[in-house]
């Protein structure tokens, strides 16, 4: 039945060539890789960096072998599809993985035979979805994870606190939960300032959710790692708990969006406390190596008049509250190390807030053993790798998803202001983001990947996420998995756009691929 099959199909071939005045028997006997290749290639995506085309069909029902070929990179394979059937090799679990999920792009069998080796440029292939601004949910993430397993990504970089809300049940401190997942108001979509008035929350993940996205994450060879934002964006924090701000008098969770000046006292032993007992419960729930201390965006106007900050200060012999954010960070660093995890943070300038786009890109606040996650232009990025940084790779210019997709006015879902004035984020200038983009050949090894952001001050539901989303994340995805060099947008839109079907077939609410303006 099987080996029908393939006659069926040699038949079918073999007349559709004569036709075309090619020999008809010669083509019979011959696996016709010129017609196999015409109708019959698979939209691979990311594209593995090396495929051969062999010509000729694996059957229906062949059978799949897997060994294990420990010359074989880090999470790569190697996949030969052959009339014999299919054969997979890899190093680990995860490139047997990934290897199924290029097997599963080429449809149902037959196969057209070929040899493909494949193995990730990016370690990092992270995807941040914020659901601290806008929650999403159990059932989207999971969906989410989905997608990104098909695509390759292998980091879930859940952003899960924030000024405007916070996330995640926390046995010791219950009032996060109870009073920071929920916010009295909004502004209104697309709007910076203003109020909706229309109450949000409670939306937060018990343990129990959270250990069950964990569990589906792994299933497919995705980390989850968890972002718990200090000592700034802690608004839903101190309207839970108000004596771990500098004044005491933060009343609600953050109703409108942007930098507060109210932050975590770092002159108080119980903020210490809180931050470690948090730390506790996030490391039991969350068994990914690195956990997110976040870090960004912490003006130093409340430390700096605060007794307690001040003494503190002066107790340490620290000269500028700077130090101070850097001395919190390393604290909480040393309390994850001693449970075997390593902290990461948001790249912030030395010398304060990091607000607005200024020099002294190299210098930090964080320590040279902590990921740095650098956000603000490719330059800056390249200055902390060049200066000893590990570097995941997020220029917010090429890898925000809260930039417009190119559509313009036919955009049907709201950006936030500055996003607007901004050069779109199209699916073209996704494509040719690359994380080791001017990074010299001898640094290359600090930079683990990159990173897409999905932050959602203006995103609000699903559908709106997922068109900001896709398929931006397949460019991104081929750009952190293959970095294909050079560039080629045309094969790789062809691509997308039966993809893009695909992710639609799926429910996902893919947006165009704005080729045609
Ligand atoms: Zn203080």
């Amino acid at each position: 039945m099987k080996h029908c099959t393939k006659l069926t199909l040699g038949k079918v071939a073999a007349t559709l060539l004569c036709v075309f005045g090619v020999d008809a028997r010669l083509a019979a006997e011959r696996p016709f890789p010129e017609f196999a290749s015409a109708v019959s290639r698979p939209a691979l995506l990311p594209m593995p960096r090396k495929v051969e085309w062999k010509g000729g069909w694996c059957p229906k029902g062949a059978s799949v072998t897997k060994t294990v070929d420990k010359s074989i990179p880090t999470h790569g394979y190697r996949l030969e599809i052959s009339p014999k059937g299919v054969a997979i090799a890899s190093s680990d679990d995860a490139g047997a993985f990934y290897a199924e999920k290029t097997l599963q792009q080429f449809g149902d069998a037959p196969y057209p035979c070929c040899a493909i080796e494949d193995s990730p440029k990016s370690r990092w292939r992270g995807v941040l979805v914020d659901e601290g601004r806008h929650f999403f949910g159990k059932g989207e993430v999971k969906r989410l994870l989905d997608v990104m397993a098909d695509y390759k990504y292998n980091v879930f970089h859940w952003h899960l606190t924030e000024d405007q809300g916070w996330r995640l049940a926390i046995d010791k401190w219950p009032r996060l939960a109870e009073v920071g997942s929920v916010r009295r108001s909004s502004p209104p979509p697309g709007a910076e300032k203003g109020f909706d008035n229309e109450r949000y929350g409670p939306y937060f993940y018990t343990k129990d959710e959270v250990r069950e996205i964990v569990a589906y994450a792994r299933e497919r060879h995705i980390e989850v790692v968890p972002e718990i934002d200090f000592p700034g964006h802690v608004l839903s924090v101190l309207a839970a708990y108000p004596e771990l701000s500098c004044r005491g008098d933060v009343a609600e969770t953050g109703t409108q969006w942007g930098v507060f000046e109210d932050v975590l006292c770092a002159g108080n032993d119980k903020t210490m406390q809180f931050l470690k007992d948090v730390m506790d419960e996030v490391c039991d729930m969350f068994p990914a190596k690195v956990v997110h201390l976040g870090g960004d965006e912490a003006p130093r106007t409340r430390w700096n008049e605060c007794p307690k900050c001040q003494k503190r200060m002066k107790e340490l012999g620290f000269r500028d509250a700077n130090e101070l954010q850097k001395w919190m960070f390393r604290e909480v660093q040393r309390h994850v190390a001693a449970k075997g995890r390593k902290a990461m943070g948001w790249e912030v300038k030395h010398g304060g807030a990091d607000l607005g786009v200024v020099a002294e890109f190299g210098e930090t606040a964080l320590p040279k053993d902590a990921i740095v996650q650098s956000w603000r232009t490719v330059k800056s990025g390249v200055d902390l790798v060049t200066n000893g940084y590990e570097v995941v790779m997020s220029p917010c210019m090429e890898t925000y998803y809260t930039l417009p997709i190119g559509l313009g006015a036919l955009d049907p879902f709201p950006y936030r202001l500055w996003t607007k004035k901004a050069k779109p984020l199209d699916l073209r200038r996704s494509y040719f983001y690359s994380p080791f983009k001017n990074i010299p050949r001898e640094f290359e090894h600090r930079v683990l990947g990159g990173e897409v952001c999905a932050w959602t001050e203006s995103t609000h539901n699903r559908a709106e996420l997922e068109w900001k989303m896709f398929p931006r994340a397949l460019a991104h995805a081929e750009a952190l998995w293959s970095d294909p060099q050079p560039r080629d947008f045309e094969c790789f839109a062809k691509r997308a756009a039966a993809h893009r079907l695909r992710l639609l077939s799926l429910g996902i609410n893919c947006s165009p691929l704005a080729l045609d303006r």
